[in-house]
């Protein structure tokens, strides 16, 4: 009999509804058993509501350890600015696939999960100035929040059986990124005693010109905040798109085990298309996808996963990428595709 998982589900506003159903109606068709546990982050509801609205989204999230989130207007206060802070989420894990069908200038193959340290480094600080000439900031590496991020790293290389590159300009930063790349060291023997994951190191800059000339060489990779902030961007270029992508908020506990997972999709609530069955619930199928990857469901996420990139393969798609199906077509299409997915 199929595991029961319970699920935070937090509501948004413009297409959110529309995702909503698309991942309701995908999660009722794959042999999963998911109970969500639904907290309106509507606007409206915000509005009425106030911070206890937050308190009880976080209190489920914690609860059940992972969350669904669907995109939230940003009009008095950043919903996931709130969130970060209230489940303290340590790090960003962002997968980014090269999507069949979508047109790049790029053509090289891109399979990566990049994960990202959330906290610290040179964003905590804006800077002061020194008398009228000169600014200066402070850059924060943490210890602890390394740890979790390496730790987050290897499990997922060695739960997908990839390899691990962490990197930054440790030859450089000498003191900040040469604790980084020794914590991940010392995380590394951990792992690699169990003969599970391949490490190697690469200096930032010299990274980035090798995923441009060799991207396959290339699968989970490990950075600080500002390196992962660069690095998803550039990868979500070369993939032809920064409105696809999936991501997901981690925060652990003090073991350094995930505590709480927080998925959701890259994009906005596209309040343009709002209600029009015009909504391309791509980003956050994949979401959802990793989400049933992160609930051990390895099976039904990669027949989602696989069968939403079968539908775009053979042009099944939303307008956005000059397809002709509206939300709920494109969702029943990539049912169909999962099923023959989870035959195949
Ligand atoms: P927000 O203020 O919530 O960020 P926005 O409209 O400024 O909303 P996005 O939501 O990212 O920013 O939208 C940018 C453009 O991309 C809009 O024209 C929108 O319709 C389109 N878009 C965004 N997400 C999707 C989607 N899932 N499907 C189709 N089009 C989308």
């Amino acid at each position: 009999m199929a595991k029961r998982h319970e699920v935070t589900e937090l509501l948004g506003d413009g297409i959110a509804e529309e995702l909503c159903r698309s991942v309701r109606a995908v999660a009722a068709s794959l042999p999963v058993e998911i109970a969500f546990d639904t907290v309106n982050l509507e606007h409206s509801n915000r509005r009425a509501a106030g911070r206890p609205i937050y308190d009880q989204a976080a209190a489920s999230m914690r609860r059940t350890g992972a969350g669904i989130k669907y995109p939230t207007a940003t009009i008095e206060e950043s919903p996931n600015a709130v969130l970060r802070k209230l489940l303290k989420f340590a790090v960003i894990h962002r997968p980014v696939t090269t999507i069949p069908g979508l047109k790049t200038h790029f053509t090289g193959k891109i399979d990566l999960d990049i994960v990202r340290v959330a906290t610290g480094g040179t964003y905590e600080d804006p800077g002061q100035m020194i008398g009228d000439y000169a600014a200066v900031s402070l850059r924060m590496v943490d210890r602890k929040t390394c740890e979790q991020a390496a730790h987050y790293a290897f499990s997922v290389a060695a739960r997908d059986r990839k390899s691990l590159t962490s990197s930054s300009k440790y030859t450089i930063q000498r003191v900040t990124d040469g604790l980084f790349e020794d914590i991940v060291a010392d995380v590394a023997k951990e792992m690699t005693f169990a003969g599970q994951v391949e490490h190697r190191r690469e200096l930032f800059d010299a990274l980035l010109a090798k995923l441009v000339m060799k991207p396959e060489a290339f699968q989970v990779i490990l950075v600080l905040n500002e390196y992962g902030d660069f690095l998803s961007d550039l990868a979500s270029g070369l993939i032809g798109s920064l409105g696809l992508g999936a991501s997901v908020s981690l925060a652990f506990d003090d073991r350094g085990r995930v505590s709480v997972g927080m998925f959701d999709a890259v994009h906005g609530t596209a309040p343009d298309i709002a209600g029009q069955d015009k909504a391309n619930p791509t980003a956050i199928l994949l979401a959802f996808s990793l989400l049933l990857a992160h609930l051990g469901e390895p099976k039904a996420a990669g027949a989602l996963r696989r069968g939403l990139f079968d539908c775009l393969d053979a042009k099944e798609a939303t307008p956005d990428l000059g397809g002709d199906l509206g939300t709920q077509a494109f969702t029943e299409a990539v049912i169909r595709r999962a099923a023959e997915r989870l035959k195949g």
